[in-house]
C-alpha cells in the first residue's frame, strides 16, 4: 500500500533528482510544492545548462542546486547536518531509464525514505496528489501514476461540484465540534438541557444529512433549540386563506422528481423539509423561498416534528402557501397521514402529492426486478424500525416474494435472529441499497447469512434499505464463492437530467398546441 504525500514538512531537506537541460514544468512545480511545504528544495542535475538556472523562478536561499552525477550515497550527504545528513524525501524526475533509478529506490526504503518516481509506481513508495486547498478543506485526487492530466482533470470537476462556502462550512462544523466538546460558559446555559452523549451525535447527523450549503450557517442553538418548550400555536382566524400540500420529493435524483412536485416548490412561500430530502433537490429551490429543514436527531425526533408543524400553522394563518417537503413518498413512512389530520384538525386540507419511494426505485437501481415471473409475484415494504425504538413484528418467509426493510440496515443484529425464527434461509440473495439514485450510491450485493459481517467490513452510508429475495439474483448475480460485491455510484447516462432540462422541456414552444 503506497502512503499519499502529507504537506507539512517544515525544516527538511528534500531531494528531486533530474537530468534534464532545461527546469521542465514538472520539476518547477516540485520545487513550488516543497518550498510551499516549508521544506528546502535540493535539485541533482548535471546536466542542467547555466543559462536555464539564470533564468530560473527561485532564488539561492529557496533552491540549492548541485551540478553533478547522482550517486546512492547522496542519499546520505545532502540531509540535514544537524540531524543526520539523511535527506527527508526523494522526487525523481530523470527521463532516462538508467539502474540508478532502482538503487535509488532500494536505498530509500532501507533508510525509510519516502521516494516518488515520475511515471513508475514500482520505483515510488507514495503516490503525488493534484490538491485543491480553500481555508481548512483540503482534497488530493491521484490516479497512482496513471496520468498526473487526468487526476488535475478530475479535481477540477470535483471541485467544481462542491458548494462555494467550503471553507466556511469546515470552519463552522470544526467550531460547533470544539464548542460542543469544551462548552464554555457561554454556551453552558443554551446546552444545559442537553445530555452529553447527545451532542456528538446531532452534529453528527446533521454533517450526515443537511445539505452541504446549508452547513455553513448551522449553529450551536440550532441544535437545541429544538429542545425548548415549544409554544403552543393557538389557532386564529385567519384573514387570507393559506394553502398546505404534501409533497414527495423522490428517493434523491433530479429526474425523479414530478412534474407536480417541482411545480409546487417553484410555487411555495415556505418550504418545510425532512432532513432526509436529498441534497439535489433543495438545490433547486428558487433562492428567494424561505426554506426550514426539520431537526430531527436520535431522541428529539417528536419535538423536531412538533416544531414543524408549528412552523407550518403559524405560516397557513399568516396566509402563506406552504410546502411540505418530504423524501420519497409522503405515505410510505413519512407519516404523511399524521400530517394530514394535524393540518386538517387546524382547518388546512392539504393537497397530497406522491412521489417515488425508495422502497420502489432501490431494487431499480440496483437492477433486481422486485416482480418476475416464476420468481416473485408479492412485493413487501416495511421496517426494521417499530415504536419507540423497539423490533415490530417481521414477516414469516415466503419463496415468491421481494421484501424491502426500510429503516433496518442499523439493526440487522437484533433483526436477523427474528427472521431465522420465521424460517427465513441464510442463503437468501439480498442488496443493500445506500443512498439509491444519488451520485454516492452504494450497492452491496451478498447473502442473508453473510449480511451482518458485511455490514461491519464497511462504514454505513445513509439513508439505505434491504433489499430480499430470489428476485436479487434475476439480472445480477455473485460469482462463484465471492462472499459480497460493492458497487459504487449511480449514473445517469442516459437521463442526466438538470433543471434547465426539466425547464426547457416544459417551456412553452415544446408545448402540445
Ligand atoms: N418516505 C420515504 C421513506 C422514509 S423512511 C420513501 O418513500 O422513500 C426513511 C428510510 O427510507 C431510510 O431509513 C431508508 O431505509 C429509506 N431511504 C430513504 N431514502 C433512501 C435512499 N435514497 N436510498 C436508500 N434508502 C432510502
Amino acid at each position: 500500500m503506497k502512503f499519499l504525500c502529507a504537506h507539512e514538512c517544515s525544516g527538511e531537506h528534500h531531494l528531486i533528482i533530474d537530468d534534464s537541460e532545461n527546469l521542465s514544468r514538472v520539476v518547477i512545480s516540485r520545487i513550488t510544492n516543497i518550498i510551499e511545504s516549508g521544506a528546502k528544495p535540493i535539485l541533482v542535475n548535471e546536466n542542467l545548462a547555466v543559462q536555464a538556472l539564470n533564468s530560473a523562478l527561485f532564488n539561492q536561499q529557496e533552491l540549492e542546486v548541485v551540478q553533478k552525477k547522482i550517486e546512492v550515497r547522496d542519499l546520505e550527504t545532502f540531509g540535514r547536518c544537524e540531524v543526520d545528513n539523511v535527506v527527508d524525501r526523494v522526487f525523481v524526475t530523470m527521463k532516462s531509464d538508467e539502474p540508478i533509478k532502482r538503487q535509488l529506490f532500494e536505498r530509500c526504503k532501507k533508510l525509510r525514505i519516502p521516494i516518488n518516481t515520475i511515471n513508475s509506481s514500482e520505483l515510488s513508495s507514495f503516490t503525488m496528489l493534484s490538491t485543491y486547498k480553500k481555508g481548512d478543506f483540503q482534497l488530493g485526487v491521484t490516479t497512482t501514476h496513471q496520468s498526473c492530466k487526468l487526476a488535475n482533470r478530475l479535481k477540477r470537476e470535483i471541485v467544481q461540484k462542491l458548494p462555494e462556502n467550503l471553507d466556511q462550512i469546515v470552519s463552522n462544523i470544526g467550531n460547533l465540534k470544539r464548542r460542543i466538546q469544551f462548552i464554555d460558559s457561554e454556551d453552558e446555559d443554551i446546552l444545559d438541557d442537553v445530555k452529553d452523549v447527545k451532542r456528538p451525535r446531532w452534529l453528527s447527523q446533521i454533517i450526515e444529512y443537511y445539505p452541504l450549503s446549508k452547513l455553513a450557517d448551522i449553529s450551536i442553538s440550532d441544535l437545541t433549540d429544538a429542545y425548548a418548550n415549544m409554544p403552543v400555536v393557538e389557532q386564529q382566524h385567519a384573514t387570507k386563506q393559506g394553502r398546505i400540500s404534501l409533497v414527495g420529493s423522490g428517493p434523491g435524483s433530479l429526474s425523479m422528481l414530478t412534474v407536480g412536485a417541482l411545480h409546487e416548490i417553484y410555487n411555495a412561500d415556505l418550504i418545510l423539509a425532512d432532513k432526509l430530502v436529498p441534497q439535489q433537490i433543495i438545490d433547486i429551490i428558487p433562492k428567494k423561498t424561505e426554506v426550514f429543514i426539520a431537526r430531527k436527531f436520535p431522541g428529539n425526533a417528536e419535538n423536531a416534528q412538533q416544531e414543524l408543524l408549528n412552523i407550518g400553522i403559524e405560516n397557513l394563518q399568516r396566509g402563506k402557501h406552504i410546502v411540505r417537503l418530504k423524501q420519497g413518498d409522503p405515505y410510505i413512512f413519512g407519516r404523511g397521514g399524521e400530517e394530514y389530520n394535524f393540518f386538517a384538525s387546524h382547518g388546512y386540507k392539504p393537497v397530497v402529492m406522491p412521489g417515488l419511494t425508495s422502497a420502489l426505485v432501490a431494487p431499480v437501481v440496483a437492477t433486481v426486478p422486485t416482480t418476475h415471473r416464476d420468481v416473485s409475484d408479492q412485493v413487501l415494504v416495511c421496517t426494521g424500525t417499530g415504536k419507540k425504538g423497539k423490533l415490530p413484528d417481521l414477516p414469516v418467509f415466503q419463496s415468491n416474494r421481494t421484501v424491502v426493510f426500510l429503516m433496518s440496515l442499523g439493526k440487522m443484529v437484533d433483526i436477523l435472529p427474528l427472521l431465522y425464527d420465521r424460517k427465513w434461509p441464510t442463503d437468501l440473495p439480498v442488496c443493500v441499497v445506500e443512498r439509491a439514485s444519488c451520485p454516492d450510491q452504494r450497492l452491496i450485493r451478498t447473502r442473508l447469512g453473510d449480511l451482518i459481517d458485511v455490514l461491519k467490513a464497511v462504514e454505513s452510508r445513509p439513508p439505505g434499505l434491504l433489499v430480499t429475495g430470489y428476485s436479487c439474483e434475476v439480472l445480477c448475480k455473485l460469482d462463484n464463492g465471492q462472499k459480497y460485491r460493492i458497487e459504487e455510484g449511480y449514473h445517469e447516462t442516459h437521463v442526466r437530467t438538470s433543471l434547465h432540462d426539466i425547464i426547457g422541456v416544459l417551456s412553452e414552444d415544446k408545448l402540445p398546441k
